[in-house]
């Protein structure tokens, strides 16, 4: 008998360690592919590594620590942390795991937390004040460290829950960029994440038991309206797997021609070629897709 269960878990074992050895796969292949596609990082690069403690940045800092050992360019890391003085923040646990890890860091000490709760009436959300302070603080410290690039730890779910907020809430069709030139215009800020699913960083963190240090110490609830969101499209992607990779295909598969922003395309000037085109568009008929819906399509719409 205990040798049948030696047997079930040497299989189970198995298992898990391919699946693991998958996962490990899938986030460097995903990390490297959305490297080269943006060309996140260059020869020579110093990268700043932006790290709360929550799950996302470890896993980001993780995967880059193993890229820059294999990839064929040189760049260097320097994880930094801002500790904004939140009541309860364990301040060993980052320079202790980032110390295990052998990279460069630094922890930036700036009190928002008091400035925050000062500035910010009670029972009011705290987040925007918080962030923008935080935003400028790392701005500065990039410079002083002389950091070429600033990596943030946002992932595919992040920039397709931006999307559909700022179309419902802001009525405009913005995501949230891979690559961009800060506000300051002073820094280049890249999301080597953009890729990669929340639920894999989830396993990965679990896997790799990383010392994550939990996010609500401010006391402030997560934005309500970003809260609901996510949990829209995780219902989607519950109800009709692979929506969400679907969706985030579709950000960079965008045709102007077929929106509304007249700044984006020419309606006012345009003219008729003269010229048939196999691929033009098809006015009067209707996109397949696009078909009266069948019965089970309408009931799976109405639930
Ligand atoms: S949750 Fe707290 S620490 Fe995070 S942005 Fe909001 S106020 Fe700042």
């Amino acid at each position: 008998m205990s040798e049948v269960l030696d047997l079930d878990q040497a299989a189970a074992d198995k298992k898990a360690a391919f699946e693991i050895n998958k996962l490990s796969k899938r986030l460097h292949r995903q990390v490297g592919q959305a490297v080269t596609d943006f060309n996140m990082i260059e020869e020579g690069d110093k990268v700043m590594v932006c790290l709360s403690g929550g799950k996302d940045s470890y896993a980001m800092l993780d995967i880059l620590i193993n890229m820059q050992q294999r990839a064929p360019i040189k760049f260097s890391l320097v994880a930094v942390n801002l500790d904004q003085k939140q009541p309860g923040f364990p301040e060993d646990v980052l320079p202790n795991y980032l110390r295990s890890r052998g990279v460069d860091f630094h922890i930036e000490t700036q009190d928002t937390y008091s400035i925050v709760k000062r500035l910010i009436p009670e029972g009011k959300t705290t987040c925007s004040l918080c962030s923008r302070l935080r935003r400028g603080i790392l701005y500065r410290v990039a410079g002083e460290l002389g950091a070429t690039k600033i990596a943030l730890g946002h992932h595919r779910d992040d920039m397709v829950t931006t999307l559909f907020l700022n179309m419902f809430f802001g009525s405009r069709m913005k995501g949230m960029p891979a690559k961009l030139v800060s506000d300051d215009g002073k820094n280049v800020v890249i999301r080597p994440l953009a890729y990669v699913k929340e639920p894999d960083l989830v396993r990965w963190a679990e896997h790799r038991q990383f010392p994550i240090i939990p996010c609500n110490l401010c006391g402030s609830q997560e934005n309500l309206q970003r809260v609901q969101v996510k949990a829209m499209i995780n219902d989607w992607e519950k109800r009709y797997p692979g929506r969400i990779d679907n969706i985030f295909t579709a950000m960079g598969n965008v045709v102007p021609s077929h929106l509304m922003d007249k700044k984006l395309f020419p309606f006012e000037t345009m003219k008729a070629t003269g010229k048939a085109e196999p691929d033009g568009d098809i006015a009067f008929d209707d996109d397949e897709s696009c078909a009266t819906p069948t019965a089970k399509v309408v009931s799976l719409i109405r639930d």
